[in-house]
């Protein structure tokens, strides 16, 4: 079957009808699925294994069968560890039908048909008796439904069902308990994400700040957690005001409760300073002594362990409702409130005595200002970025006249309030605060000579920034938008930028090469199936794609130096033939090439640029520094050309890149 789905295309901004076939959602799915990634996961899989050996013992020890339920089986990893550790029998519930046909073909191959039933059901929906799915409850809950914040996939409903509904009283669950970690700091880096800072304006007739309307400032936020590789943060961007302290723990062997409820923890500051975030990790234990940990804390918490890298399991950064002063030695009491799914913080300086329950667990915070719908983390990061703001203002002052008439498009842009401080007459702001700027409500291909006051654009300014855009070509939107309104521009207008070009960049991961590569073999398993099947989905389009990923949390060294590959003017507008380019590209160091890295860098006036991608290649190792607020366009080759020495590496890596117009399409092919 076919299905059509309607989208607006994020280059080109036209709506487009796209046959889709019906599987395409969940190739979607497997494709950028985290199952290779948790595979890889080895620290993981050995604790789980343990733990669920452990537990098997235990319930023979009491001389019982031991029956396994394993909720969100996935690949069915954990039952076969169960079966093999000597388990009786299993029940491995798998909502996800691709998964489970996968699991039921995994278990076959590995030999545990006989003792391992694959139920293609959400746990909630499973039943227990003769008839049911399954004979008896069972006396071994072995699970793996966390995320970066512990319950954000929905692990608490599910084991609370499946203790009221499921399980035997007094079962042996794996992991045994999760314990939830804070830590209290002050970081300008983080806090940029979550405030607007004052932007400093050197005008001519001196200098302006502008500083955000008090709805801003007050605003408590969004309470969507923000899950970010906290050991890629330098301890120089963040200060410590706390010990690490346990905020909570949740024992799964014991019946668990979803319903909203608050934690509260007092805490020593060991610093005095302003309070902004609550970082935030977890760990589990997977028997009760507590003795096979696994953990999330980052690189200055146990500096001597090794790391694990992972991506399936992060670290969650939570921002307070406003910045609080606290002071070295005086206590103050932090709450975490948490719902079924999520958690928020709040920190008070003495404890209220009178509070009560409902006061405390304060509802989750909405965003009041507008401003924490409109930018998200990255996006609030990019506008505090004074640097780059510097850039805008300087190309802005080359290109303003006192009379110019401007328009602005991109998304949520402080550029029309930048350039009526530098004394800009008169702006038109398109799609999305004084009266000197007009904000008009149309798509830029409906735009009017009414809604421009019959005036004839002199100045086209863009970052360009689109709240759609995904990879990085899709901000060309901006060239479409500016040959949409070519009618209203007068002939020797002043486009900013000018232009944009694309670089790219062989690279080796240290990391991120495991989200793609195949298993073979898990913990003895084989997972072949699951290679094949990931594969499969990232082979479902005709063209491989390439996929954005924010390399400041994904370190990688440069393979080859850095190439322009396609430049885009937008002087001009936007051409009907193809722009493609076929080249080569040198290989300068020995590693595995991984894949290639793709960024746009803007032209914005004289020689003046930004870039979104690469900022320095740090040292001769080839370490690489990007831009920290934006995602980098990641192009993983099919197969890794790995190399020890110089003389023996292909000495050159062919690409062939083609910009399609019509499509707004960037395709690529590359032969190591
Ligand atoms: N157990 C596997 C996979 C873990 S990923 C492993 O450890 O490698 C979690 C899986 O649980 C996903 O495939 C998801 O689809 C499934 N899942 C989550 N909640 C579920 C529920 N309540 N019932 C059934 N499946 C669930
Ligand atoms: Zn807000």
């Amino acid at each position: 079957m076919k299905t059509f789905c309607g989208r607006a295309n994020p280059t080109t901004g036209a709506m487009e009808w796209l046959e889709e076939d019906e599987d395409y959602d969940y190739h979607q799915e497997i494709a950028r699925s985290r199952y290779a990634d948790m595979l890889h996961d080895k620290d993981r899989n050995t604790k789980y294994y343990q733990g669920i050996r452990a537990a098997v013992s235990r319930v023979k020890e009491r001389g019982e069968k031991a029956i396994v339920l394993d909720i969100g089986t996935g690949t069915g990893l954990l039952s076969m560890m169960a079966a093999s550790a000597g388990a009786d029998f299993c029940y491995a519930i798998e909502v996800f039908k691709p998964m489970a046909n996968a699991a039921v073909k995994i278990v076959e191959k590995n030999g545990f048909r006989d003792k391992i039933k694959v139920i293609n059901k959400h746990s909630t929906e499973v039943t227990v008796g003769p008839d049911g799915d399954m004979q008896c409850r069972a006396n071994i809950l072995v699970t793996e439904l966390f995320d970066t914040e512990l319950i954000g996939e929905g692990a608490l409903p599910t084991y609370e069902h499946a203790h009221k509904c499921l399980v035997q009283e007094g079962c042996e669950a794996v992991p045994h308990r999760a314990t939830v970690y804070v830590q209290l700091v002050e970081s300008r880096r983080m806090w940029s994400w979550n405030k607007l800072f004052p932007v400093h304006v050197k005008a001519e007739d001196g200098e302006k700040i502008i500083v955000s309307p008090p709805e801003m400032e007050n605003c408590p936020g969004v309470p969507s957690v923000c899950d970010i590789q906290l050991n890629q943060m330098p301890s120089s961007d963040f200060t410590a005001l706390s010990d690490v302290e346990m905020m909570f723990s949740v024992d799964f062997s014991k019946p668990v409760r979803s319903a909203s409820t608050y934690y509260r923890v007092q805490l020593e500051p060991v610093k005095s300073g302003k309070a902004q975030i609550v970082l935030s990790w977890w760990d589990i234990d997977m028997d009760p002594s507590g003795m096979i940990n696994c953990t999330m804390a980052p690189y200055w918490v146990k500096p001597t362990s090794v790391f694990q890298w992972r991506d399936h399991w992060m670290h969650c950064v939570y921002f307070l409702p406003r910045e609080e002063p606290v002071l070295q030695g005086e206590k103050v009491y932090l709450t975490a409130c948490r719902d079924a799914y999520s958690v928020w913080y709040k920190l008070q300086k003495a404890r209220e005595e009178e509070e009560n329950e409902a006061d405390v667990c304060v509802d989750s915070p909405v965003c009041r200002c507008q401003a924490h719908l409109l930018w998200n983390r990255p996006r609030f990061g990019e506008l505090n970025d004074q640097n780059r703001t510097h850039q805008y203002i300087k190309s802005l002052m080359t290109v303003l006249k006192p009379d110019s008439i401007c328009l602005c498009i991109s998304d949520g842009s402080l550029l029309p309030v930048l350039a009526h401080y530098l004394g800009a007459k008169q702006f038109f702001k398109a799609n999305h605060l004084e009266d000197k700027i007009k904000i008009i409500e149309a798509r830029p291909e409906l735009l009017t000579p009414c809604h421009l006051e019959d005036k004839k654009i002199s100045v086209l300014v863009g970052e360009p920034f689109f709240t759609t855009s995904l990879l990085p070509w899709h901000n060309l939107y901006f060239w479409y938008a500016r040959t949409a309104v070519a009618s209203h521009l007068t002939s020797d207008v002043t486009v900013l930028p000018q232009a944009a070009s694309l670089h790219m960049m062989i690279v080796e991961f240290q990391d991120l090469w495991r989200i793609r590569s195949p298993c073979g073999t898990c913990e003895g398993f084989d997972v072949r199936t699951m290679d094949e099947m990931i594969n499969n989905s990232l082979n479902f389009r005709e063209s491989k794609e390439a996929e954005p990923h924010p390399l400041w949390e994904y370190p990688c060294k440069s393979l080859s130096d850095p190439q322009k590959v396609l430049t885009f003017d937008f002087r001009k507008t936007v051409p009907h033939q193809c722009l493609s380019i076929e080249g080569t590209v040198n290989l300068l160091r020995k590693g595995k090439s991984h894949g290639a890295v793709l960024w746009m860098e803007y032209h914005l006036a004289a020689d003046i640029f930004v870039s979104t991608g690469l900022m320095q290649v740090s040292n001769e190792k080839g370490n690489c520094e990007w831009n920290p607020h934006c995602k980098q366009a990641v192009y993983f080759f099919s197969s890794v050309i790995e190399s020890e020495t110089l003389s023996d590496l292909p000495s050159a890596v062919t690409y062939a890149i083609n910009f399609d117009p019509k499509t707004g399409e960037i395709a690529m092919d590359f032969k190591l």
